[in-house]
């Protein structure tokens, strides 16, 4: 429906995991990438976010920048994740409509849904329902975005859509401890504890929530197809179809990684919510499926963590 060749994308938050991603994606595109660094564009400055969209009047705006953490982090600088979010989407998105970009896509995330949203989760599942509340500062920004979004579409008649991706990991992931999410956290435990040699790894919470999780490379190429075929006012779910228990993918990991001991639960450590599996039934029937599977691309992330 949107043909991307011979076009100019900015994506912005190109030194991310999903940004980086996207930017590796796109190289087998034909299209011109641009990005800004944070010396060159600070995305919480309005004025600036304007005069760079008017100056290079990219056919494309892709919303990759974003404040995120795991649950630790969220629970910690709750301001920080919801007002951080809120401007730095706010202003790619009104400078985007000021110069009528063609094509605007907004990422979001799974935790946007009621925490105990039916599984798996529809996109209809948004505000039905309470959020969890360890990451809830980041869930309403992120709904607040989705919103801005699909109110500039209907008022404005522009082609902004949202993308909702499950649990991500893979290259140019957090792997600092205290802010991370689970999978680098347990990538990096698990190295360390095996390096030691000690005889135990431990994971937080109870083991078992369940979680679906996407490599990141796979993101970016539905993402990339996302921009090409969808073109809708609700948001599309980006997710696997599975999900595994926490204590499933710290054994996983432990395999990946070669580390023989035993894993251990910290109960004074937070579940957050029990399950969150999308249902991405709108993305696969317009044609696209995820390629990487969980070990493999566990294996790869491990290839490239900073050791
Ligand atoms: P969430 O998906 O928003 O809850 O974010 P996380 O990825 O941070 O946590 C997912 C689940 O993994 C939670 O139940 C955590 O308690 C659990 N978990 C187990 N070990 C760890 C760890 O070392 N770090 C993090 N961040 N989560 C862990």
């Amino acid at each position: 429906m949107f043909d991307l060749a011979g076009r100019s994308l900015f994506v912005a938050g190109h030194r991310g995991m999903v940004g980086s991603a996207l930017v590796r994606r796109l190289a087998s595109e034909p299209v011109t990438v641009l990005t800004a660094d944070r010396a060159q564009l600070d995305l919480t400055d309005q004025p600036a976010v304007r005069a760079f969209i008017r100056a290079k009047r990219p056919d494309v705006v892709v919303i990759a920048a974003a404040k995120v953490g795991g649950i630790a982090a969220n629970n910690d600088y709750p301001a920080d994740f919801i007002a951080t979010n809120l401007v730095i989407q706010s202003n790619l998105i009104d400078a985007a409509a000021a110069a009528r970009t063609p094509k605007l896509l907004f990422l979001g995330s799974s935790c946007i849904y009621p925490r105990l949203a039916p599984q798996p989760i529809t996109e209809d599942a948004l505000l039905t329902g309470p959020l969890e509340a360890t990451n809830q500062w980041y869930a309403i920004a992120k709904i607040a975005g989705l919103k801005l979004a699909e109110a500039y579409r209907h008022q404005h008649g522009l082609d902004f859509i949202s993308a909702m991706p499950t649990n991500l990991y893979g290259p140019g992931d957090n792997y600092d401890l205290a802010s991370s999410h689970v999978i680098p956290a347990l990538l990096r435990k698990a190295h360390e504890a095996k390096t030691t040699g000690a005889d135990t790894l431990t994971v937080w919470g109870s083991g078992t929530p369940r979680r679906e999780f996407m490599h990141v490379d796979d993101l970016a190429d539905a993402l990339v197809f996302v921009l090409k075929h969808y073109s809708d006012a609700p948001h599309i779910n980006i997710g696997t179809g599975s999900d595994v228990t926490i204590a499933e993918v710290a054994e996983t990991i432990a395999q990946v990684v070669g580390f023989t001991g035993r894993l251990v639960f910290d109960p004074t450590k937070p579940d957050g919510t029990p399950r969150k599996l999308m249902d991405s039934s709108r993305l696969t029937a317009l044609g696209w499926t995820p390629r990487i599977s969980l070990v493999d691309g566990l294996a790869h992330a491990y290839a490239a963590m900073p050791k």
